[in-house]
């Protein structure tokens, strides 16, 4: 009998419900609020750019949401995903730790992101919308709605940040593959981006800005929608059959783990993954959970909790989390992803409540636990998932040096294979460092002056 690294679940063992963490939380996230009126975001607020199926689940306070069979269909395609244990990664550590990997870039489109884009087509598409307005970074999202939207049938456009469009041609492919429209943001094709591109001609663009090019199509267009990769509590929610997933896997194992780790840009790997091991902890579980982010886009460790903007052009509702503020443009030279201005108010809340800790790391080490983990594990993880391994291994080293035991379970949102131009760099030595500073701070800080204050404001990073 080969050793065994990898618990497969039956295809009926697949969640049938989604889990919402708000029915555990000690305090729910605050509400939206109206950019125009300052008053919490209600259900027709939200109406011109979502189904109301979404917006359901968006309030809803519900622990359990069915999970319809058209989309169960779908993610059984590639669901239920493999949970693995790592031990050439442990061996080559020489760590007593345990370390678990769950694993989602079997996906079609290489990410967890497909769970949620299936998820939104789907609730689209019974309320009569064919047409799906959206952004995109480096091109995981917009690869995953326009294979998502494909499967029921519909179209997508997609505004892809500038500098990923052109640095990161084969998701820009991918998307055409799946029969996306595929657009380069700040584009000339709304006015969010005209006039982005009237101040700076030479914009490299940011997700903010895309996101504003998107909403507004949605906005002004009937027929059309809009959809969001992450951030959302519906987004968040429909990650989590990751965390229900790996909990039946992690038993099959024998094990529950000391510490879960997932990467955080938006949110939506890490609450997926770690949400149902936050109700364990709720309900009295030992165990610690760490969102972990690059320190070129510190939202959680150095942002400041209020109410912001989603987007540059202040166009979204001010939602309540961590910020660097909603003009925040990340380094040009951080390669790993995770640059999103905010973060998910789930994950905020969750981090004021102390039921998660949060860690950043510089992009060049994330690299070297990414090249240590393929090296023995076999698997080109994403970059963005980099931040991760690097967590993991961290309390791998820890648990040596205290000659422990510890079983550490870390999510591999996605693999690599189209961001090889950032390995290489990495490899070249091009890659630079870069961590941000009290300026940083500084103009967050500027960037949300007039905007109304959360309970829990501090004037100041709150970790
Ligand atoms: C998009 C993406 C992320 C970051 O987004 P979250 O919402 O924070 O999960 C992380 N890993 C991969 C592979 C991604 O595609």
């Amino acid at each position: 009998m080969a050793i065994q690294s990898r618990y497969e679940l039956n295809p009926a063992d697949m969640p049938k419900q989604w889990y919402n963490v708000v029915a555990d939380m000690p305090t729910p996230p605050q509400p939206p609020l109206h950019p125009g009126t300052g008053q919490p975001v209600g259900p027709d607020d939200l109406a011109p750019l979502f189904p109301m199926g979404l917006i359901e689940q968006e309030v809803s306070q519900e622990r359990w949401i069915d999970i319809p069979e058209e989309v169960q269909n779908i993610l059984a395609i590639w669901r239920p995903s493999p949970l693995y244990r790592a031990r050439r990664l442990e061996k080559a550590l020489n760590t007593p730790a345990k370390i678990f990997y769950k694993y989602e870039g079997s996906s079609p489109a290489g990410s967890h992101k497909p769970n949620t884009a299936v998820a939104q087509a789907y609730f689209n598409k019974v309320a009569g919308i064919n047409k799906i307005a959206t952004e995109t970074g480096a091109g995981q999202w917009g690869s995953a709605m326009s294979f998502a939207c494909k499967m029921f049938g519909m179209e997508v456009k997609v505004f892809m940040v500038k500098v990923s469009y052109e640095q990161k041609p084969y998701r820009r492919s991918m998307i055409r593959c799946w029969g996306g429209d595929v657009i380069a943001s700040p584009s000339n094709t709304t006015h969010a981006g005209r006039s982005i591109l009237e101040k700076t001609p030479d914009s490299t663009g940011s997700l903010g800005i895309a996101i504003s090019e998107a909403v507004e199509v949605a906005a002004t267009s009937a027929d059309t929608n809009y959809c969001l990769g992450s951030v959302l509590n519906h987004v968040l929610l429909h990650q989590t059959i990751i965390g229900q997933e790996a909990i039946k896997q992690m038993a099959m194992a024998g094990e529950y783990p000391d510490v879960v780790i997932g990467c955080c840009g938006g949110g939506s790997n890490f609450g997926g993954l770690a949400h149902p091991y936050v109700q364990d902890k709720v309900n009295g579980k030992d165990v610690r959970i760490v969102a972990v982010e690059p320190s070129s886009c510190p939202t959680l460790t150095k942002g400041i909790f209020s109410y912001d903007f989603g987007d540059t052009a202040q166009m979204t509702p001010l939602v309540p989390a961590h910020t660097l503020g909603h003009d925040f443009v990340p380094p040009g030279i951080h390669a790993g992803g995770l640059r999103y201005h905010a973060v998910a108010p789930l994950t905020s809340q969750l981090l004021l409540s102390n039921l998660i800790e949060a860690e950043s790391y510089p992009q060049i080490e994330c690299f070297e636990s990414a090249v240590t983990f393929c090296r023995s594990e076999g698997i080109i993880p994403a970059p963005e998932s980099s931040h991760a391994i690097r967590q993991a291994i961290v309390e791998a080293m820890k648990a040596k040096e205290e000659g422990k035991e510890r079983v550490i379970l870390f999510g591999l949102s996605g693999h690599g294979h189209f961001d090889m131009s950032a390995y290489d760099a990495y490899f070249d030595g091009a890659l630079e460092d870069d961590v941000m500073d009290e300026a940083g701070i500084a103009s967050a800080l500027k960037a949300i002056e007039n905007l109304p204050k959360p309970v829990g404001y501090t004037g100041a990073p709150t970790k």
